[in-house]
């Protein structure tokens, strides 16, 4: 049977990862707890009146009406494992899943990796992603304190 591939969010990452696997020998499962996929660029134009909310919103089922692997549920995932430790004087957040894996080496710079790579770039972080094989994916960030600790007097103070 082939694999299957769960995708929380029907944002911009998760429609993304939905139409990027449209030729896969998979079976893709999407889960929203709303059942639209809202334009977030275009709130400005709801929020002065220059658009209404149905002009923003579109059903994530009709967007991806023609993918004949992936089915659209509505419901909201309660538990996602993220391992966060103190080493060697950094803060180290991975992520990581049991699915097909992403190969480094033949990934997209989608906005998504590139802004999480712009942001701890700006921390002086480093970001490394394994997985390929279908030994699935670690994201692995890492921090120095210093720079953590910056970042939240700069949160605090405004
Ligand atoms: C006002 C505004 C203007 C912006 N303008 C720009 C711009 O001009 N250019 C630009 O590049 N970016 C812009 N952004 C940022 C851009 O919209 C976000 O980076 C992008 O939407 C993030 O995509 P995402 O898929 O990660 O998350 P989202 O688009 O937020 O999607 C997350 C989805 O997951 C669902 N979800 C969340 N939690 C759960 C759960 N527990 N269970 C099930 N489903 C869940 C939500 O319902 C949602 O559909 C703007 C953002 C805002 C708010």
């Amino acid at each position: 049977m082939a694999p299957h591939v769960v995708i929380i969010g029907g944002g911009f990452a998760g429609l993304s990862a939905a139409k990027a696997l449209r030729k896969a020998d998979v079976r893709v499962t999407l889960l929203d707890r709303r059942n639209h996929h809202v334009f977030q660029p275009l709130l400005y134009q709801v929020a002065t009146a220059t658009l209404s909310p149905g002009d923003i919103a579109a059903p994530i089922r009709w967007i991806l009406r023609r993918m004949k692997n992936v089915r659209v549920l509505l419901g909201e995932a309660s538990r996602i494992d993220v391992d966060v430790r103190a080493a060697d004087g950094a803060l180290e957040v991975s992520v990581s899943d049991d699915g097909v894996g992403i190969d480094p080496a033949r990934r997209r710079a989608g906005l998504g990796l590139r802004g999480i790579e712009e942001r701890v770039r700006d921390l002086d972080g480093t970001v490394s992603i394994r997985g390929a094989g279908g030994a699935g994916t670690t994201v692995t960030i890492r921090l120095p304190h210093a720079a953590v600790g910056e970042a939240a007097r700069a949160r605090a103070a405004g």
